[in-house]
């Protein structure tokens, strides 16, 4: 007995030391990116998001943020180490489910070694405490995003790579979380964040405003946009809607639409996917674009018609519908482009045909019109090229014209609610296209989306 014993023992020990050993060795850290095209650093591997929250407080005057923000994830593998994407600040605090952890930095990551090894699977949180001059950064094609000062407070936008200048994030696409922001500013400011208002609160000179987005969200479309604002908020398709004006700007009529543009593409794509809707109408023209942040899009000036149903159609096609690789911004852009269009011929103004058939006269010899083909824009720089825009709506309405109104119709409304919330690649467009339509569409698609030439026959 007292052998076996023994013997016993030292099995449950060699048994110990296996599984010490490989579990040990199975804890391996997180990739510091997901490999983007585009932007290989953007986001991280080994775990995924499901909630932000962001305890912010902004000083305008000095153009200084502090924070806290408290990111809820699930490792994805038996995880070591994991980055998270930052830039800038100084970090008085990093926690993993409450435990301090040791980190450091490198360029955009932030590199976390909690004090044990997370199991792949396993829910865990981690808490930043960070204080700084928030970052503007600059994109490849030289436009400005992340936290831009105004000249009352901040214009806050990040496609496709901005989010990380305001808070720590896993900065991709595809990871996409719920959200809530608790945001402090000097009394008299409106922060203007993304989906539902839950409370604001003005105590010795300060007014904190609490925001809840409910439905997931990419970190590139989340916003604290903030200053002086006119904020009406009133219901537009059953949900509350947000409309914050500047009030150096004079808006016209313009706004008034925004029931009836939500209205229009809900009948077309299907009900509109998020818990509000609104506007937020800024004076910030250094920017130099809007942006469809979700619920909420953002304009660095008055817009246009045109431009307001533009980014009212990404809540369908961008926000809830979202590429998974930045390559595919047509998914986003000619979508949105198209979408202008059918607004317009919705009106008794021009027809979408229209709008192809002038775009079409443009010579084949003007291959700044034509290439990069949609599909393939090739270089960062081209993210926002014109032929995302132009070429991308134009081969929806070649679509369109190929296949007749009443499937390509079909294959707008699916494309939208079977992928809502979701995060989807071309193939998978061009694949339903196919089903819908009972068409062989391979010839189309390559013609329109992967083609450098003025497309002639397809
Ligand atoms: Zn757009």
């Amino acid at each position: 007995m007292r052998f076996r014993a023994v013997a016993l023992l030292l099995g449950v020990l060699a048994l110990t030391l296996v599984f010490a050993g490989s579990a040990w060795a199975a804890f391996t850290p997180g990739s510091p990116g997901l490999g983007d095209p585009f932007f290989p650093l953007a986001g991280n591997g080994g775990y995924n998001v499901s909630h932000y929250g962001l305890n912010l407080s902004y000083e305008p005057a000095g153009n200084q943020l502090t924070g806290t923000a408290t990111i809820t994830a699930t490792a994805t593998q038996d995880l070591s180490r994991f980055d998270l994407d930052l830039r800038g600040y100084s970090i008085s605090r990093l926690d993993v489910d409450g435990r301090a952890a040791t980190f450091t930095r490198d360029g955009q990551e932030l590199i976390v070694t909690p004090r044990t090894g997370i199991h792949s699977g396993s829910e865990f949180t981690v808490d930043v405490g960070y204080a700084g001059t928030p970052t503007v950064v600059t994109d490849p094609d030289f436009s400005i995003e992340g936290w831009v000062p105004t000249d009352d407070g901040a214009f806050v936008v990040g496609e496709p790579q901005g989010s990380p200048a305001w808070y720590p994030a896993n900065d991709n696409p595809r990871d996409k979380a719920t959200y809530d922001f608790s945001v402090s500013v000097p009394a008299g400011l409106t922060v203007m964040a993304n989906g539902v208002l839950v409370s604001h609160v003005t105590s010795a000179g300060r007014t904190t405003w609490v925001w809840h987005e409910a439905d997931p969200m990419a970190p590139y479309l989340s916003t604290a946009t903030l200053g002086r604002f006119d904020l009406t908020i009133s219901t537009a398709g059953g949900v509350p809607s947000y409309v914050a004006v500047d009030p150096q700007l004079s808006t016209g009529n313009v706004l008034r639409k925004l029931p009836e543009i939500v209205d229009f593409y809900s009948s077309i794509y299907g009900p509109y996917p998020f818990t509000a809707v609104g506007v937020i109408v800024d004076s910030a023209k250094v920017v130099g674009y809007s942006l469809e942040t979700q619920t909420k899009p953002v304009f660095d000036r008055v817009p246009d018609e045109t431009t307001l149903a533009h980014e009212q159609s990404h809540m369908w096609f961008g926000d809830s519908v979202t590429l998974t690789e930045w390559p595919d911004i047509w998914l986003h852009e000619g979508f949105a482009t198209w979408s202008e269009w059918i607004w317009s011929e919705h009106n008794g103004n021009k027809t979408a045909q229209k709008y192809f058939d002038n775009l079409y006269n443009t010579p084949a010899q003007d291959t700044a019109f034509w290439t990069p083909p949609p599909a393939v824009p090739g270089t960062p720089v081209f993210l926002f090229n014109g032929t995302t825009y132009d070429r991308g709506g134009m081969t929806l309405q070649a679509l369109r014209a190929k296949v007749g109104d009443f499937a390509f119709f079909r294959i707008m409304r699916d494309w939208a609610t079977q992928n809502r919330y979701g995060s989807v690649a071309t193939p998978e467009f061009i694949s339903l296209a196919e089903r819908d339509s009972g068409m062989n569409l391979g010839h189309f698609f390559d013609v329109w989306l992967y083609q450098p030439d003025k497309p002639t026959s397809w």
